[in-house]
């Protein structure tokens, strides 16, 4: 940018906070419906080129007012994150793993030409927010508060450009399990049909724009009673992701007995994963490396496929910050049905229920895990 005076950085020790009247009561943890109820307060930082970050303010949770021009609206100049909140079994409240999305959040920033800011005093800004509504976040094993960051170019003006002006918001909503009884493995459709991401675009990248085109293919599998699509690609009909989560296929050689649990790699087309990131560093640190291999490498559905028909396919799960593990139970290709192995009597294989025991035990602060919690 041509400007030569220094513009200010987003600075947490200048937050000017404006109270609720009156807090709102906890909703019953019965009633929470995954993102469809908000905290009291938002927090919300006004950016232009000419001076940089303005003060950051924790105000009511209430509606933007946004001239009918502003670029989000037309050219979608928007980004978002998406972490949680916990209510520890020791009565902290931590956020799981923030500079993760920080840094993510910066990168999809600096896709969009949407200004970049200091990862460090946004975190510290979501934690006042945190603080401000902490009778809201519920308690209990499963229930946390999603906190959903937003960055949008607000310029009113129809030339496509560089914005001018932005604003970065964070709202929270206090949220259940995602599956009400626990597990619940699902039945996706492997997809040719539609293409979520390619090489040299922006799927790597957590744009609202990636994630419209992505539900008439969902409705479309839904029609055909499968809840959620296997994203693949190419000539290959390599597997990329699921829905909006990362994903997970177990393995096990009928020669070797060696096992293998494996996901795409992050070639620019897989957004990269907290939880999949989190997965692939506990499953390398506990899983013992004489029974399993753990590897970012691409494979297809006629690998799976091939694999389930002689008996090597061990589970399969989804990964990500709202449901963390989701395990899979069938996958419909080419009109017929690949069966993945449930423990007996189970909604889930052992390693998906280990591994989704080990994540929930640090997010809860039973188990420390490096700076994986940030009270
Ligand atoms: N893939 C896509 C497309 C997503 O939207 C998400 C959710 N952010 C994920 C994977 C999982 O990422 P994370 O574990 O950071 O939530």
């Amino acid at each position: 940018r041509p400007f030569s005076r220094s513009l200010a950085s987003l600075d947490a020790s200048k937050v000017k906070i404006t109270n609720v009247r009156e807090h709102s009561v906890p909703k019953p943890n019965d009633q929470l419906v995954f993102g469809k109820t908000f905290t009291d307060h938002m927090l919300a930082i006004e950016w232009t080129a000419e001076k940089g970050w303005g003060v950051p303010e924790i105000q009511p949770y209430g509606p933007l007012t946004l001239d009918p021009s502003a670029c989000v609206f037309h050219y979608g100049f928007e980004l978002f994150e998406g972490l949680k909140a916990y209510k520890t079994s020791d009565n902290k409240i931590t956020m799981f793993r923030p500079d993760m999305n920080m840094a993510r959040m910066n990168k999809s920033a600096a896709r969009i030409c949407l200004p970049k800011f200091d990862s460090e005093e946004l975190i510290k800004l979501m934690g006042k927010l945190i603080q401000q509504d902490k009778h809201l976040i519920p308690e209990g094993q499963g229930y946390s508060l999603y906190v959903r960051p937003t960055l949008i170019g607000t310029t009113p003006a129809l030339g496509v450009s560089t914005p001018d002006r932005a604003l970065l918001f964070v709202i929270t909503s206090p949220v259940g399990p995602y599956y009400k009884t626990g597990f619940k493995a699902v039945r996706l459709e492997a997809t040719d049909y539609a293409t979520r991401a390619w090489p040299g675009g922006v799927g790597d990248k957590k744009l609202g724009a990636n994630y419209a085109p992505c539900i008439l293919p969902q409705l479309q599998a839904a029609s055909r009673g499968y809840q959620q699509n296997l994203w693949l690609f190419g000539p290959e009909k390599n597997i990329t992701e699921v829905g909006t989560m990362n994903v997970f296929f177990a393995f096990k050689n009928s020669a070797t007995g060696k096992k293998e649990l494996v996901t795409a790699p992050l070639d620019g087309t897989i957004l990269e994963g907290v939880t999949r990131d989190s997965i692939l560093t506990l499953a390398r640190e506990r899983l013992d490396p004489k029974e399993w291999e753990i590897n970012e490498r691409y494979f297809s559905i006629n690998e799976v496929a091939e694999k389930a028909a002689k008996g090597e396919l061990l589970e399969a799960f989804g990964a990500g910050t709202a449901a963390v593990v989701s395990p899979i139970k069938e996958v419909g290709w080419q009109g017929k049905d690949i069966q993945v192995p449930l423990l007996p009597g189970e909604q889930s294989g052992a390693l998906t229920k280990q591994i989704a025991q080990w994540i929930s035990e640090i997010q809860y602060g039973k188990v420390q895990h490096g700076n994986w919690s940030r009270v």
